[in-house]
């Protein structure tokens, strides 16, 4: 059992009125053992610098923080966390610091500033509400490598499996091709619903991505969304169909790209995708 001298977590909910707020998609956790283990996943802590969207009471943040984490910039939307967030850093020697605010709007650079050479590490407990919106922000640069080194996140599980899907399967889609066109991704484990309070209403998954070096041929980014938006936005129908929607005769791109006219969207492989988005 871990003790970091701080009060334990459903204590310092109660101490500070934290009923979660469905708005802000809260479901807190409150074992440091499992929040620990959570935070070693994510690797190298002593010697990177942790970025945390919505540390809320503290359970991440803490795992964090006990497991060696040299430094965490953290980012809390809810007013209500900001003085037991305090607490945490005081306890932690300021190693701990928190930005009152939304992530959807935050230049994470900037936020963090100087990292000293280190690299940045993204670990979070996602509110459920913006977390696949927090993703596609960070996956969708057109400038790859970002600014992190890896994200450590947890979501819902059924989007853990969207991120890691493969073709042919129904998981497969938007979210699985913006994602591993450009980094590694895989399932670390499952965290049961009672594992939190109030427990949600799924199971949830730690996924993990791992941006990889950008290829010579890659396609613009913007451009792969495109089309692979308007390939799945009408997956039941063949790609010569779905795919008039982006302006021009998707024949002979199709054609181009060795890809048949009568396949559909959940056929292509993530290759097909690029090959095909390097024709627009
Ligand atoms: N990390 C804590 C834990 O594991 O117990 C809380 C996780 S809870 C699922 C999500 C947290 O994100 C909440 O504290 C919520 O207030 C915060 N949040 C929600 N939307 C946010 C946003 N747009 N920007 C920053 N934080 C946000």
């Amino acid at each position: 059992m871990y003790d970091d001298g701080l009060p334990p977590l459903r204590d310092v909910i109660n101490e500070h009125g934290l009923q979660a707020k469905k708005s802000l998609g809260q479901n807190f956790l409150t074992d440091l053992n499992l929040t620990g283990k959570i935070a070693r996943s994510a690797g190298d802590l002593e010697n990177s610098i942790i970025y945390e969207v919505g540390p809320g009471p503290g359970a991440l943040t803490r795992g964090l923080l006990m497991n060696g984490a040299s430094r965490v910039v953290a980012v809390e939307m809810d007013h209500r966390c900001i003085d037991a967030l305090a607490k945490v850093s005081d306890a932690y020697d300021g190693r701990l610091t928190v930005h009152e605010g939304d992530a959807m709007q935050m230049d994470e650079a900037s936020l963090i500033g100087d990292t000293g050479g280190k690299d940045v590490h993204v670990v979070a407990n996602l509110p459920y509400n913006v977390g696949t919106a927090l993703l596609v922000k960070w996956m969708t640069g057109e400038n790859w490598k970002p600014w992190f080194k890896s994200l450590t996140l947890m979501f819902q599980k059924e989007v853990g499996e969207r991120i890691i899907a493969e073709p042919r399967t129904k998981a497969y889609g938007r979210l699985s091709v913006l994602c591993q066109y450009r980094a590694d991704c895989r399932i670390l484990f499952d965290i049961p619903r009672q594992a939190f309070i109030p427990p949600p209403k799924v199971t949830s998954a730690i996924v993990q991505i791992i941006p990889r070096d950008e290829a010579a041929d890659a396609p613009k980014q913007k451009t792969l969304e495109r089309v692979v938006s308007a390939a799945f936005n009408q997956r039941r129908k063949m790609l010569r169909a779905s795919l008039k929607g982006l302006g021009t005769d998707p024949i002979p791109k199709l054609e181009a790209a060795g890809i048949k006219e009568t396949a559909r969207a959940e056929e292509l492989s993530i290759d097909d995708f690029c090959r095909l988005a390097n024709q627009y």
